[in-house]
C-alpha cells in the first residue's frame, strides 16, 4: 500500500479536516484509530478470500477498508448520508465494496434485492456497533434468515460481558439466554477507550457470536419462551415465584397460582429460586410444563 490506512490518527485526522466532520453522539458515532486491533478484528472474524462480510455502520471507512483487503466482497450498510460521499471518495482505490444509505434495523434480508447474500461462500458480519442498537441489531440478524456463520462486533464491554455471562452470576439475564440459545459466543478481545475518536465513556469488546448448528433448546414460539424468560427477571431480587405470580404484559399473566405451582413441580424447579439460578434447559423444562408440552 503507498498510502496510510484510513484508520490511523493521522488519516482520519485529515478526512475529518477536509469534510469538516462533527462527529454526531445521537448516531454513536465513534470512529477507531488503532489498525492493530481492526487486524485482530479480521482475525477473529476468520475473514479470508472467500468471505462475504456484511459490515454495519462504516463511518468514514476504517473497518471498512481492511475488510476489502482481506475478504473477497463487502456490503456496508450506514445511516448517516455525509459518510456516503466520503466514503466514494476513501474507499475508491477498492472494487469488492459497496455501501447502501439504510438504517440497518430497515433492512429486508429476504427481499429480492439482498437475495446474492444468501448464496455466497461463507457470510459473516462485522461491526464497530453504534452501541445504542447494539441489541436490537443483534436480535434482528438472528432473526432474520440470514445464512451468516458468525457476528464479529465491537460493542459495550459491559453488554458482551452479560452476552457471555455464565449461570448464576450477576451478569446473566435474558438476554444472556436469548443469544447463548442460538449462538456459541466468546470475547476474542477487550479494547481500551483510548483507541477511538472521540473516546467513548465505555470501555469496549470484540464478540464473537458463531451461529450453533441447532438452537440449544428447541420451543414452540420462540417469542413466548422469551416472554417467559423476561418474566423470571423482572425483578432479579425476587424468586421465580414472585416474578411469575406477579406477571404482566406477558402471557403468564394468565396462570392462576394452582397453575404455576403445578408447572413449577412438573418441571421440579423451586419456585423459591431467583430466575438467574435456572439453567436454559431448566427455562424449556418451564416452559414446556406452561404450555402443557
Ligand atoms: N466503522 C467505523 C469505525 O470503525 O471507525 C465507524 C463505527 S461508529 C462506532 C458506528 C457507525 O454506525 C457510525 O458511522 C454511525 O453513523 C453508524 N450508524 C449508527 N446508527 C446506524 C444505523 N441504525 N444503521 C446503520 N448505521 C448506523
Amino acid at each position: 500500500m503507498n498510502h496510510k490506512l484510513i484508520s490511523t490518527p493521522t488519516r482520519t485526522a485529515a478526512i475529518m479536516k477536509k469534510y469538516d466532520i462533527k462527529m454526531k453522539k445521537s448516531l454513536g458515532q465513534n470512529f477507531l484509530v488503532e489498525p492493530q486491533i481492526l487486524d485482530k478484528m479480521i482475525h477473529a472474524a476468520e475473514i479470508d478470500d472467500t468471505t462475504t462480510v456484511i459490515e454495519i455502520g462504516p463511518g468514514i471507512g476504517a473497518l471498512t477498508e481492511v475488510l476489502a483487503l482481506n475478504a473477497k466482497r463487502v456490503l456496508g450498510f450506514e445511516i448517516d448520508q455525509r459518510f456516503i460521499e466520503i466514503l466514494k471518495d476513501t474507499l475508491s482505490p477498492y472494487d469488492n465494496v459497496q455501501v447502501i444509505h439504510q438504517d440497518i434495523l430497515d433492512v429486508d434480508f429476504g427481499g429480492d434485492e439482498l437475495a446474492w447474500l444468501h448464496q455466497e461462500e461463507r457470510l459473516v458480519v462485522v461491526a464497530n456497533l453504534p452501541y445504542y442498537i447494539t441489541t436490537p441489531i443483534i436480535m434482528n440478524l438472528m432473526k432474520s434468515r440470514l445464512p451468516f456463520e458468525r457476528l464479529t462486533m465491537m460493542m459495550q464491554k459491559e453488554v458482551a460481558e452479560r452476552m457471555t455471562a455464565e449461570v448464576g452470576t450477576k451478569q446473566y439475564s435474558s438476554l444472556t439466554i436469548a443469544i447463548q440459545n442460538y449462538m456459541e459466543s466468546n470475547i476474542a478481545m477487550i479494547v481500551p477507550k483510548t483507541v477511538f475518536i472521540p473516546r467513548p465513556n465505555v470501555d469496549s469488546a470484540v464478540l464473537n457470536l458463531t451461529k450453533r448448528e441447532q438452537p440449544l433448546v428447541e420451543v414452540d414460539s420462540p417469542d413466548a419462551f422469551e416472554e417467559l424468560v423476561q418474566t423470571a427477571f423482572t425483578q432479579r431480587r425476587k424468586t421465580l415465584w414472585n416474578n411469575l405470580r406477579n406477571a404482566k404484559n406477558s402471557w403468564v399473566e394468565e396462570y392462576t397460582d394452582e397453575q404455576l405451582q403445578l408447572a413449577l413441580e412438573t418441571a421440579e424447579i423451586e419456585g423459591s429460586r431467583r430466575g438467574e439460578t435456572l439453567t436454559i434447559d431448566e427455562y424449556a423444562k418451564l416452559y414446556r410444563s406452561l404450555k402443557n408440552d
